[in-house]
């Protein structure tokens, strides 16, 4: 057994061509497909890289050997299989997931294990540096609870609810996130963790994780929904998540329903956010049912409240309305739903699926699917996890 290093982002990539054989960069589409992945069998791999069952296991053997990769026996429909995953030991990863009233923070393994995971209130309109201070601080005490130290921690991903342009890690909309204008989070979080960091907007990273690890795994085109106390989206389109010309794509909740309507946060008329977001849904009941949460509005549906019903239910068909707009300018496989308010499952889901059937064209596939996301509120921790973990090196070779 030797020593394999993975290394951080923009380090020692294999290069293609010259003297690197196809059976190196055959070993790279392995490793890469495990590291996206988290774990999947040899038929499965087989299947996403394309190459034959032999050439997988000969070069799964191989990087087992080395350290690279870890084999377990598992079942796939009742038959036995092996199941890939890196080597747990190859180092961790955090993500950070910043809401508008709780910061969540988990640590994984390379192989998309958690390790760690921790939620703490934030205060609402917080400022960016207190936020990002205590996060720091909830990394290194996570890093420490698990006898682990931050070298061992390879990068940071953390999803924030703004529109981020990638490139620079930073808002890229004045306004929306109180007290996080020209936040520079990439540079404080990571000169104070000394670890790369890379940050998204939430409902992207929400998007990625359902594609990678969720309701959406192995689709290519997927619309994802982000419904709670505001409404966004990730798209991910042709397997990658879509950010647009500066990190404002997908910013569904600012799609006019009514060009009448309320006027909203952002200055505009009649955005679905100011029908559907939660100070919406409570500012209803309030006359008839005084203050409530969101979680009280989808607990006394559930119970059969009839306002609360009738809140949810107009919610999903406003969300119809803009999704059918959005499918039909995509063509997704399907529409992934995910936030608080998707907990209240079918009485949201019914209409808003009516309402996508009924607006957009008939498909000679069928009607789009419409469904709750499988990773409920971990979703974007989720995500923030895949992306540090793309952002790492593994290194494919095996080392003599
Ligand atoms: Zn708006």
């Amino acid at each position: 057994m030797c020593a394999v290093y993975p290394s951080r982002v923009g380090e020692d990539r294999i290069t293609p061509g010259s003297q690197t054989s196809l059976r190196e960069a055959n070993r790279a589409r392995i490793v890469n497909a495990v590291q996206q992945r988290g774990s999947l069998t040899q038929v499965e791999l087989a299947g996403v890289t394309g190459l034959s069952p032999a050439t997988v296991s000969n070069i799964v053997g191989e990087l087992t050997a080395s350290g690279v990769l870890n084999t377990s026996p598992t079942t796939r429909s009742g038959r036995r299989a092996l199941q890939v995953t890196l080597a747990r030991n190859l180092g961790l990863v955090a993500g950070l997931h910043f809401g508008t009233r709780s910061l969540r923070v988990a640590l994984a393994d390379v192989a998309h294990r958690i390790v760690a995971e921790q939620r703490m209130p934030l205060a609402p309109d917080h400022r960016a540096d207190a936020g990002l201070e205590r996060a720091a601080l909830m990394v290194q005490e996570m890093v420490a609870s698990v006898d682990a130290s931050m070298s061992e921690v390879l990068a940071v991903g953390v999803g924030v609810p703004a529109p981020i342009d990638v490139r620079t890690g930073r808002v890229a909309m004045r306004g929306v996130l109180r007290g996080w204008d020209g936040a520079a989070v990439p540079e404080v979080l990571g000169a104070r963790l000394d670890v790369p960091v890379f940050v998204d907007n939430d409902a992207n990273l929400g998007a990625l994780a359902e594609v990678r690890l969720g309701a959406a795994r192995g689709m290519q085109h997927v619309v994802y929904l982000r419904v709670s106390h505001g409404v966004g989206s990730g798209l991910v389109l042709d397997g990658k998540v879509f950010h647009g010309r500066g990190g404002a794509a997908g910013e569904v909740g600012h799609i006019a329903v009514d060009e009448r309507g309320p006027v909203c946060r952002c200055g505009n008329r009649g955005c679905l956010e100011t029908y559907v977001g939660a100070a919406a849904l409570l500012d209803m009941l309030r006359a008839s049912h005084g203050h409530l949460t969101l979680r009280d509005v989808i607990t006394r549906a559930e119970a059969g409240d009839p306002g609360c019903r009738r809140v949810i239910w107009d919610a999903g068909r406003h969300l119809g309305v803009a999704a059918a707009g959005v499918c039909s300018l995509l063509d997704p496989q399907a529409v992934v739903v995910g936030g608080q308010l998707a907990e209240a499952g079918d009485l949201l889901l019914e209409p808003l699926r009516a309402t996508v059937a009924e607006r957009t064209f008939p498909s000679a596939n069928g009607p789009v699917q419409v469904m709750v996301g499988e990773l409920g509120s971990q979703a974007e921790v989720r995500g923030a996890l895949a992306t540090a973990l793309d952002h790492v090196s593994i290194p494919a070779a095996v080392v003599p």
